[in-house]
């Protein structure tokens, strides 16, 4: 459809610096490749396990197609709640379920963060974290963990004034498939606790860890707002269910704004994440693990690639010869491989996003093509 309804002078100042993502730039593109060979996609690539399709399915047969209380359903926030001991070995203040996790993270940056304030951000970085700080005027202030992704404490520490309100934890990480050890977890959370800061721990991949166990700051430090879900454990990112957990105080606040913004999590979805609690995804884990081993095996020594110990990306460098990662993403999309360039997640552009979120055939022919793209 034409846009020729000028919308000049009407649109929100705060939008201005808001753009689409680099992901969905090549996305467009991709759209014009026949069959391409997707490894840019951040979703799981497996379907809904069949139990928890059919308990979505009774649910709307049952007629739980209204509203949900706001904060959700009682028996599914008490599954969350016991998830988390068993995961984590505590017990929250509060739970709240959200729409997808980005729900929460919205919900949760509205109600922390004042114009002015400095929110410290991972670089390379989920890209919603800045979209969502600079809606709410805050100061971007990165923590850099090249060249292999580990959490910096003194350099972190080094970046923290009077005026930093909260840090932005993302292990396992998107892009890099970081996941941070038990020691820089606790060194992060003694810093934290120094500074009175409130950690905001997005660990939507915490069913995506392939090495050694997964740690919570949430464990070691109290005013930690923990967001996790079900839209990528579960192949279900269209069914829009996350969840919160932290202290009360916080918790009610974004419950507040969630009643006025949107009102709950879809409800069928909400019963059927009830079933999704009970289902076990350690196949999916195995099978990503190996895919996994499949990408790094077979990227090296071609490319420098720090091995993704969790989430399903690896964030190699481009290799020496191309001018930078949009050129380079570019001449694999000629090849019909499409990638999505490291400046969508950070402020380099050395380096770019591979998801092995794919079957082994278009993963083997995707690595194919990265060998033959390393020699320029
Ligand atoms: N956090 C991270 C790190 C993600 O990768 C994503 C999805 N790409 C989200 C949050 C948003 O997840 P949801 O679909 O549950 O809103």
């Amino acid at each position: 459809m034409a846009d020729n309804i000028s919308m000049e002078g009407h649109l929100a100042d705060r939008m201005a610096h808001i753009t689409s993502s680099g992901i969905r730039r090549i996305f467009e593109l991709g759209a014009r490749l026949v069959d391409p060979i997707d490894l840019s996609i951040g979703q799981a690539h497996f379907d809904v396990p069949e139990p928890i399709k059919e308990a979505a399915i009774e649910a709307i047969r049952q007629g739980r197609n209204r509203y949900t209380i706001t904060q959700g359903i009682g028996p599914l926030n008490e599954g969350i709640r016991r998830r988390i001991e068993r995961m984590h070995g505590f017990s929250p203040e509060s739970t709240l379920v959200t729409s997808g996790v980005s729900g929460a993270l919205l919900l949760g940056f509205e109600c922390l963060v004042n114009p002015g304030d400095d929110v410290l951000l991972p670089d390379p970085y989920f890209t919603m974290y800045k979209v969502l700080a600079t809606l709410c005027g805050a100061r971007l202030v990165y923590y850099d963990t090249y060249p292999d992704f580990r959490l910096d404490t003194a350099q972190i520490a080094a970046l923290i004034t009077d005026r930093t309100k909260l840090i932005l934890l993302n292990s396992p990480s998107n892009p890099t498939g970081a996941v941070y050890t038990r020691a820089e977890i606790e060194n992060l959370a003694a810093l934290c606790r120094a500074h009175d800061l409130v950690v905001v721990s997005d660990e939507i991949y915490d069913q995506f860890v392939y090495d050694a166990p997964f740690t919570s700051i949430a464990t070691f430090y109290e005013k930690t707002l923990l967001i996790s879900g079900f839209t990528k454990s579960y192949g279900m990112p269209g069914w829009r269910v996350g969840y919160a957990a932290g202290p009360a105080q916080l918790l009610d606040k974004m419950k507040t704004l969630q009643q006025f913004t949107y009102v709950c999590a879809p409800s069928m979805a909400q019963h059927a994440c009830l079933t999704a609690l009970d289902v076990d995804v350690e196949g999916h884990r195995r099978d990503y693990r190996e895919k996994r081993d499949m990408v790094v095996q077979g990227l090296d020594p071609a490319y420098q690639l720090t091995p993704p110990a969790g989430s399903f990306y690896g964030f190699p460098t481009v290799p020496a010869g191309y001018p930078d990662d949009v050129t380079f993403v570019e001449r694999a999309l000629a090849e019909n491989l499409l990638i999505v360039p490291g400046s969508a997640f950070s402020r380099r552009n050395t380096h770019f996003r591979l998801s092995f979120a794919a079957d082994n055939d278009r993963l083997e022919r995707g690595i194919e093509i990265l060998n033959r793209l390393a020699h320029p």
